[in-house]
Formats: structure tokens, sequence, C-alpha cells
């Protein structure tokens, strides 16, 4: 147990109900992780009602995505600043899923990174390679480039705002987790990037796991040394397994 951030994807699920018990319930438990940071990133239409509902708590509010583009005629996509006036406080930018499905490139996705950075928001990188990818022995050269073209042209200053989350495509939403050693493998490598790219503050970076994180194995990811916290997406639209990974932290 030594996590310090952990996040719920929720994806395109969850409603108001959710919201409610969701934030009721971690407020209720709060004093059994409260050496955690706990963030729910809900769809863009909940994010007042979790805002609402947290104001009070030590839990903070995400966006899963966000334009790059500060205003405009940009039909259907949302700011930064939009984002921050809701009261979100950290964007999840390059998901898997926005890179797959909605064709994200790493150009755009360094964009969004750039934007959220100069919001004052947080930035949650997500990176990972696909089954594919990692059949071939190319997992460290996916990942490895992701980092660094989303990561391009930021000020080493910007880096207490920058956390990077480690996602094999293969691990989402399959039930198949990357086993705590192979999800360390990388996290290590991920740690050395990141101290090479912005120095000694490299090292106090936030490196998320996230694929098929449940209660079950989320204590003995959360126990790897470079493992700071976990992405968790279908076991946090579930009040009770999101609490124990929250407590596995
Ligand atoms: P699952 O936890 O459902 O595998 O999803 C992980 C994820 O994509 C979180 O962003």
């Amino acid at each position: 147990p030594n996590a310090s951030l952990v996040i719920a994807n929720w994806k395109m699920n969850g409603n108001k109900a959710l919201a409610k018990e969701m934030v009721t319930s971690l407020r209720d438990n709060h004093e059994q992780f409260q050496a955690v940071n706990v963030v729910v990133c809900p769809p863009f239409t909940l994010i007042s009602d979790l805002t609402r509902e947290c104001y009070y708590d030590d839990i903070a509010v995400g966006a899963q995505t966000v334009s790059e583009h500060e205003s405009g005629a940009y039909t259907g996509e949302v700011s930064t600043s939009q984002l921050k006036e809701a009261g979100v406080s950290y964007v999840l930018v390059g998901h898997s899923e926005r890179r797959q499905l909605f064709a994200e490139s790493d150009e755009q996705i360094n964009q969004k990174v750039k934007a959220t950075l100069s919001a004052n928001l947080k930035a949650v990188l997500c990176v990972g390679e696909n089954k594919s990818q990692r059949d071939a022995g190319e997992t460290w050269d996916v990942v490895s480039q992701q980092v660094k073209n989303a990561l391009q042209g930021i000020a080493p200053e910007s880096t207490g705002k920058i956390i990077v989350a480690y996602e094999p495509v293969w691990a989402i939403g399959t039930g198949e987790t990357a086993t705590p050693e192979q999800a360390q493998e990388v996290h290590e490598k991920l740690r050395a990037l990141v101290v090479e790219l912005f120095g000694e503050i490299g090292n106090k970076l936030p490196l998320l796991y996230g694929g098929s994180v449940k209660p079950g194995n989320a204590k003995e990811l959360f126990s790897q040394k470079d493992i700071d916290g976990g992405l968790i997406g279908g076991a946090s639209l579930k009040t009770d397994d999101f609490l124990s990974i929250c407590q596995a932290a």
C-alpha cells in the first residue's frame, strides 16, 4: 500500500443515481483511505452532479477528454475553461479508446496535454500497446514513443500537473490484467523515461496502471515499486468494488 491516486473512468456509463451513490459511499468511508487521492471521471453531463456532491469532500472530478482548441466552431467539443468552470481538476488525455475509435493522433494528444496544462488542470496521459504490438516485442517502443510525442515541448515546471497512466490495450475491459511483474516492468522504464525528460522531479510524477483492475488484484498491483495508483474502468461503476480498490491503495 503505497499508492496515492485512484481514478475512476466511467466511460459512457453511469447516471445521476450512480453519481450520488458513489459520492455518498466515498464520503462515508473516507477515513479508510485518507492518504489516497480519489478522482471520478464521469461523462460530461454528470460533471456538475459530481462536483456539487463532492464540494466538501476530498474527492476530485475529472473529464474523460477535452478539446485542444480554446473556443469557437467545434460542434460537440468542450474546452478546458468550460471544464474548469464546471469544477473539473483532472483530464484524461489520449485514452486508447479515443485513439482507436476517434482517431486521436499523437500530435493532437500533445496539443490536448498542452491545453490542459495551460489551464492549470492536471493531465492524465494514457498510453499502452495493443496485443499484436506486445506479441511482436514492441511494447516499450510503442509506449515510449507515445509518451515522448505526447509530452513534447512541455516545460519541466509543468511536471507537477502530469500523471501517466499505463493501460495495455489488451488488458482493458477484457478481464485479462497485466501481471504485477508485467506492469512493473513497463512502469520501471516509464520512471526512467520521465526522469530523463524532466529531471529529478520525474521521480514524483504519479504513474498509474489501468486495465482490468479489480478488488482481487489491486493490492498486488499497487504494491509494485513504480505503480503509484490505478485508472479503473469497469470496477469503478460498482460502489463496493471501487471502494475496495481505494482501500487497497
Ligand atoms: P477496465 O478497468 O474496464 O479494464 O478499463 C480500464 C480503462 O480503460 C480505464 O481507463
